[in-house]
């Protein structure tokens, strides 16, 4: 049953972003004739062999009000279909993180300008144009908002009562461990009924934010949506002996006289291996270069600055352990690029998005150092199926990266011989099995719905919780995939 079918009065929740795995995310909260929007994302798709990046937005909601729309987070699966999100529904409060906002004024121009290019490539070779999520106008609208009463910026911990047109309503925000400003949200309606949407959740410390499991007080809803990306994966190893492997690798490879790259997401990954990174580099005598979109902008308004603090990363520049790359004026960043091949830093580890090595400034540093076996390439992350990280980790040797080329109209296509070593470290910035059980054991909600996962990990987080339940001989909630646009009554 489609959402339009379902009448005004009803009590129910949508998923209305994925339709399958992870993707765009958006939930649709319809409850005592109130309407809820919990994020507004974007998903991104790339199909082997195609050029053109496949874009996914959620559909437009039609015959349904919306009185607030929630974001819980700045990454591009949960807010990159805000601004225009905020257009659609103009009657409704927008309330998000501080910090989040903060670093979407960089992030949106950026997606924003991406989106453009390859609507103009697909133009130019052919094919069907992407969905471009949104506007220039709409981007400004947005931002706009900022000191006026229809957005709201949070700062965890904190509680918000009596919106506008939510009169009786109550919404707690927490820290979700997931990234810096991340959170999870607590919903109460008038009739006392209550609402845990976990967001992106990690109950793993990270470098730059730590671990949350259960706020304290928002056990036992009656409703409970979590996330599930790592459902079916069990972690392997604490976070601490991940660090030493990585530090093996980077002592190894300087000692041979070779340079470390780590394609990083811009966001949360890039901060949390620099931080890492510059406390070994103290250690050992060396200097992490950072690169790419995390420090760009003006001090105290870059990613970097935002998530690990504008004063520690003067600190570490100022002591000369960390260097970055000027964004800014552009010859100056090449020539400190070319200082770095050059050797003028002595031994470093690179840290630059994006964590493909598809776009951005680790394409450029994969070209240079991918093809000398005394470097190393050490991926960070979520390695996407079909991208350059994933050729270079499983097959190395011949790959072929690409590039659009608006001066030849044309894709131009560079083999880069992939002769160094590279490792594949899980960092990950969402919970694993583990933690997502732990979480729903000490919740107890009477109804589980997951969302941002895959068919099998899915199956596996529900055989999973299943045993847990059974071996502590508690009930198990009642569990539901939430499937695109399919609707949940409550
Ligand atoms: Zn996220």
């Amino acid at each position: 049953m489609a959402v339009t079918e379902l009448t005004q009065g009803g009590n129910f929740f949508s998923q209305r972003g994925e339709p399958e795995g992870i993707g765009a995310s958006q939930g649709y909260l319809h409850y005592m004739g109130k309407g809820l929007l919990l994020d507004a994302g974007t998903g991104f798709k790339k199909i082997k062999g195609h050029p053109i990046q496949h874009v996914h937005v959620p559909a437009k909601l039609t015959g349904h009000r919306v009185d607030l729309i929630i974001c819980s987070h700045q990454h591009l699966d949960h807010a990159g279909y805000l601004p225009r999100t905020a257009a659609l529904y103009g009657e409704a409060t927008v309330v998000m993180p501080s910090q989040c906002f903060r670093i979407l004024k960089v992030m949106l121009p950026d997606a924003l300008k991406i989106s453009l290019e390859e609507h103009d490539k697909a133009l130019m070779l052919g094919y069907k144009p992407p969905v471009v999520p949104f506007t220039e106008e709409e981007l400004k609208a947005f931002f706009a908002l900022e000191g006026t009463p229809r957005l709201i910026l949070i700062d965890e911990t904190c509680e918000l009562t009596d919106l506008p047109n939510l009169e009786g309503w109550r919404f707690e925000f927490h820290s979700s461990g997931h990234t810096v400003g991340a959170v999870s949200t607590r919903i109460t309606a008038p009739d006392g009924w209550t609402n845990y949407w976990t967001a992106d959740i990690a109950s793993h410390n990270q470098e730059i934010c730590s671990g949350v499991l259960v706020p304290a007080g928002w056990e036992k809803p009656d409703f409970m949506i979590t996330e599930a990306t790592y459902g079916g994966t069990p972690i392997k190893e604490p976070r601490s002996e991940t660090w030493k492997r990585f530090r093996a690798v980077v002592n190894q490879t300087h000692r041979r006289g070779g340079q470390v790259l780590c394609p990083a997401f811009a966001g949360n990954r890039l901060s949390n291996v620099v931080d890492e990174s510059t406390r070994l580099g103290k250690e050992f005598g060396f200097v992490t270069i950072a690169d790419g979109m995390a420090v760009k902008g003006e001090v105290g308004e870059r990613i970097i600055d935002i998530e690990l603090g504008t004063e520690k990363v003067a600190r570490l520049v100022k002591e000369g352990r960390l260097v970055l790359i000027n964004q800014i004026n552009k010859p100056a960043g090449m020539a400190q690029r070319q200082a770095v091949l050059d050797g003028d830093y002595g031994p470093v580890v690179i840290v630059s998005s994006s964590a493909t090595m598809e776009n951005g400034w680790s394409s450029f540093w994969a070209k240079h150092l991918l093809p000398e076996r005394k470097n190393s390439v050490i991926l960070t992350g979520y390695v996407f199926p079909n991208s350059v990280a994933e050729e270079a980790l499983k097959k190395g040797g011949n790959i072929v990266m690409e590039h659009f080329s608006k001066k030849w109209n044309k894709i131009i296509k560079q083999a880069v011989n992939c002769a160094c070593d590279v490792y594949s470290f899980s960092l990950s910035a969402h919970d694993y099995q583990q933690g997502l059980i732990q979480r729903i054991v000490v919740a107890r909600p009477k109804i589980l719905v997951v969302h941002h996962t895959s068919d099998q990990a899915y199956t596996a987080y529900v055989e999973a919780l299943k045993v847990e339940f059974g071996r502590l001989g508690l009930e198990l909630p009642r569990i539901m995939r939430a499937g695109h646009e399919v609707v949940i009554e409550l």
